[in-house]
């Protein structure tokens, strides 16, 4: 375990160009374990890196130390060679598509992540299924390896392990996550400052749009399942055709009710392919999510399936009763 981030160690120290890559639609984990590992190598080793998102930086997240610094895939030169890609919460390439052909050009790449269904695709991997998230990955690694932590690169992490815990409320919530939560907080967090601007900025739109989803959820078999679809045309009527995703939070509202075992929001992308987002407090269901292409951990999954979003419903609830779950 210990040889890998010594690995890492060496990898960076060796690079002159390293690139930070972060996943589609990104969450607080991602980015935070972006941001805050620009941080930790700049006070680290007095290197700055390049950072990437392969898709729109949600405003919410303009908090975040270095987020500046982060480029769009557009901006980038795809023919360029790094000499190091660190890909962070990334649980399969294709999540960063986009940024894949300056991952296979690298002289050396690396896959820091805490998704079980992680194939192991870089050369350095140092996948955690047992941390809550990245950030509790790049904690431990820190830790290893003695790195030196600053209020900024305190803050990018601390909102990796806030957001993916549900702010310490999920099941991958443990001692160690508390540990290095702690920690963070001693290099001078807030955490109800953190707290307030990842979830108390949502917009009026987006709570109206949530509201509208949860009124038209449909349950079945006893109401175990719990699910909604989102419409393009839905959205664009109250995000004003901005853009912006107001559906971050959804499947764990319906995961909420007492007796949904499993819950899931299907999200039409366009004319041939739907976005599912599953979350279940016992029932793994990653296995379902795997079974189409996607994965994530046992009790919050996705997936991109192609249909309409009706057929995605459709083939999601003939494989929760193919798989017996619920
Ligand atoms: P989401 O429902 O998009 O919030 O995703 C739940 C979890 O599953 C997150 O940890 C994601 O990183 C992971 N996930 C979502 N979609 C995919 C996918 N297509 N492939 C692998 N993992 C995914
Ligand atoms: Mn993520
Ligand atoms: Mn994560």
């Amino acid at each position: 375990m210990r040889m890998v981030i010594e690995q890492l160690n060496d990898s960076i120290k060796d690079s002159k160009n390293i690139l930070l890559v972060s996943h589609i639609n990104p969450d607080g984990d991602t980015l935070g374990s972006m941001c805050g590992l620009y941080a930790l190598i700049k006070d680290n080793y007095k290197k700055h890196c390049e950072m990437v998102a392969v898709s729109d930086v949600p405003s919410t997240f303009a908090f975040l130390p270095n987020i500046n610094f982060v480029k769009n895939i557009n901006d980038l030169d795809l023919s360029r060679e790094y000499d190091l890609v660190i890909n962070l919460d990334v649980a399969a390439l294709d999540r960063c598509a986009g940024a894949e052909v300056l991952f296979h050009k690298a002289k050396k790449t690396a896959n820091i992540d805490h998704h079980e269904t992680n194939s192991s695709y870089a050369k350095l991997n140092i996948i955690r299924p047992y941390a809550a998230a990245t950030a509790e990955v790049l904690c431990e690694i820190s830790e290893a390896l003695n790195w030196h932590f600053t209020q900024e690169s305190a803050m990018c992490l601390y909102t990796g392990i806030m957001t993916d815990t549900g702010c310490f409320r999920f099941s991958n919530t443990t001692q160690q996550t508390m540990e290095y939560s702690g920690k963070l907080l001693s290099y001078g967090i807030n955490p109800a400052e953190v707290y307030q601007m990842c979830y108390e900025t949502s917009s009026k739109e987006m709570v109206l749009f949530q509201s509208f989803c949860i009124n038209k959820a449909q349950f079945v078999n006893d109401d175990k399942i719990a699910y909604t679809i989102v419409y393009k045309k839905d959205l664009e009527k109250f995000n004003n055709g901005k853009g912006e995703d107001y559906t971050d939070g959804l499947t764990e509202k319906l995961r909420a009710i007492a007796t949904t075992e499993i819950a899931f929001v299907v999200k039409e992308l366009n004319s041939t392919s739907s976005k599912v987002s599953m979350r279940s407090r016992t029932k793994d269901v990653a296995k379902i999510c795997s079974q189409f292409g996607g994965g994530g951990h046992k009790l919050a999954a996705g997936a991109v399936v192609k249909g309409s979003p009706v057929q995605v419903v459709k083939q999601i609830l003939k494989e929760i009763k193919n798989k017996n779950l619920c």
